[in-house]
């Protein structure tokens, strides 16, 4: 199964993929995405939260 992962140096904390796939990622405490759960939402969804990323932080592992 293909499992997103988030550079946790190139993200900015947006909250861009919350918004899109909020059963997969959050923002924690200290103000950088991480994967709640790598299958919160469908693969398309999070293919579309990964798209989102305005600086591309996002890939598949
Ligand atoms: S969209 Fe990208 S920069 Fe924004 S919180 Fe998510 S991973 Fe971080």
């Amino acid at each position: 199964m293909k499992s997103p992962v988030v550079d946790a140096d190139t993200c900015t904390g947006c909250g861009l993929c919350v918004d899109v796939a909020g059963a997969t990622f959050e923002v924690n405490d200290d103000g950088i995405a991480v994967v709640i759960a790598a299958d919160g939402d469908d693969e398309d969804t999070i293919q579309e939260a990964i798209d989102s990323c305005p600086v591309e932080a996002i890939a598949w592992a």
